[in-house]
């Protein structure tokens, strides 16, 4: 199933030539209307798009960073007058102002379609009634979703978040087909699923498409067996318009990039130079048909590598492996390269313990140490001194096989750590603070 199958299945040829075409023009965009890339753009000596013979010279191209975003807080990056922008998205940041993101009405119609077609790589269709249990607000996720499954013309319910026993309630009287969340909440509304007790009949739940925030296949499979749905991803971020770039097909092989409105590199992180076809490094995108804030070349920080192989489902756009992992979420512990999504691995695949973790990073006598809570499925445990020290025993030591470190593993009892209802943020640390 398609949603726009002329253009998903476009052959490699033609993916290219529309590329080519639409980045010759971006760069005049960008050069004529947005005063950062004109100044950009005149330091690369490239002040026309017709300076841009094939899709390699985009290396060519400057770079931008979610810092150049930030930087020209909140409407510098525009390339349109504020009366064109039709809606105003932010991104929460963690520190200091947040991201913003500017639509044409033309950009909201191209987001929908993307989502759309995300959306049915994911088994929705217009059959679907669907949930939408992300935060609405200003945050893409939401009415992204929204706006591209009303597009497909499934039935939405801008449930929001929180709330887990009417979310709940609304699956069974509405019967809702579809679940809109991130992983983590999705998780967390599987558990209370199973714990409320009613029969699987009562629910006709059948898929989830989840995102905002990465999801280990251990999870994944979590959520699909307490769920008993069909779960997909797809990947966005507000600095390129949000949900909608890329998604994975039925066959879950990668996630299909909208080619046609962005055009991915990836390189590598240190030297900013291309990687050959197939390795991995870090995403950059730049969007092709974005009116509103064009962005050349966006450093996504996210570690992935891309496949030009045909996909069996038909669509011709190069997939994207799942996310590895951020370069700036990447823990560096004694000089040792760790990622929090390792050790959901870990966990996931064990008995007796959840998928909720926290790590704390602490420095202990000029060293770094990384503690890794646990939360156990069955309190009783804790009255099991052996028991519970062997499973400790084995955590650790898988933990040891993964990430080559040692960590300190503590079990504690169910439910005590905090459960997200946005983006799950399991790390503490507390190098460059002073403990008491
Ligand atoms: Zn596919």
């Amino acid at each position: 199933m398609f949603f726009q199958k002329d253009l998903e299945t476009m052959r490699r040829s033609e993916i290219e030539a529309l590329q080519l075409e639409r980045l010759r023009h971006m760069v005049d965009y960008c050069y004529n209307h947005v005063p950062f890339y004109h100044e950009k753009l005149e330091q690369c000596g490239i002040t026309s798009g017709d300076r841009i013979k094939t899709l390699s010279d985009v290396q060519y191209l400057p770079y931008t960073t979610k810092d150049d975003i930030r930087d020209h807080y909140p409407f510098q990056m525009l390339a349109v007058p504020m009366r064109e922008i039709t809606r105003i998205h932010a991104s929460s940041g963690t520190t200091g102002k947040p991201t913003v993101g500017c639509y044409t009405k033309g950009d909201l119609n191209r987001w929908s379609d993307q989502v759309a077609r995300v959306a049915v790589g994911g088994g929705a269709t217009a059959d679907d009634i669907i949930q939408i249990s992300f935060g609405y607000g200003l945050f893409t996720g939401a009415l992204g979703l929204h706006y591209g499954l009303e597009k497909l013309g499934a039935t939405v319910i801008p449930a929001s978040s929180g709330n887990t026993v009417k979310q709940l309630m609304m699956f069974r009287d509405f019967g809702v087909t579809g679940l809109v969340a991130t992983p983590s909440y999705a998780l967390y509304l599987s558990e209370a699923m199973k714990e409320q007790g009613y029969p699987r009949s009562d629910y006709k739940l059948r898929i989830g498409l989840l995102g905002s925030e990465s999801c280990t296949p251990e999870m994944r499979a979590q959520i699909e067996k307490n769920m008993e749905i069909f779960v997909s991803d797809n990947y966005g971020m507000t600095e390129l318009g949000g949900p909608g770039v890329a998604g994975e097909c039925e066959l879950r092989c990668g996630l299909h990039f909208a080619e046609d409105h962005f055009l991915p590199e990836i390189i590598d992180k240190d030297t900013g130079l291309p990687k050959a076809p197939g390795e991995a490094g870090e995403l950059v995108v730049t969007t092709l048909t974005r009116e509103g804030m064009p962005v050349l070349r966006y450093r996504t920080k996210d570690i992935t590598r891309l496949n030009y192989e045909p996909c069996a489902c038909g669509r011709t756009h190069v997939r994207m492996e799942k996310v590895m992992g951020r370069t700036d979420d990447m823990l560096i512990i004694k000089g040792v390269n760790v990622f929090p999504t390792q050790i959901e691995s870990v966990l996931v695949g064990m008995d007796y313990v959840g998928p909720h973790y926290q790590l704390v990073v602490r420095r202990v006598n000029f060293m770094d140490n990384l503690e890794v809570r646990v939360e156990l499925l069955d309190g009783s445990l804790l009255e099991h001194y052996r028991e519970l020290e062997e499973l400790q025993r084995s955590i650790h030591d898988r933990l040891k096989s993964v990430l080559g470190l040692e960590t300190k593993v503590t079990l504690v009892e169910p439910k005590s750590l905090e459960r997200f209802q946005g983006k799950a943020k399991r790390i503490l640390d507390l190098r460059n603070e002073k403990e008491s």
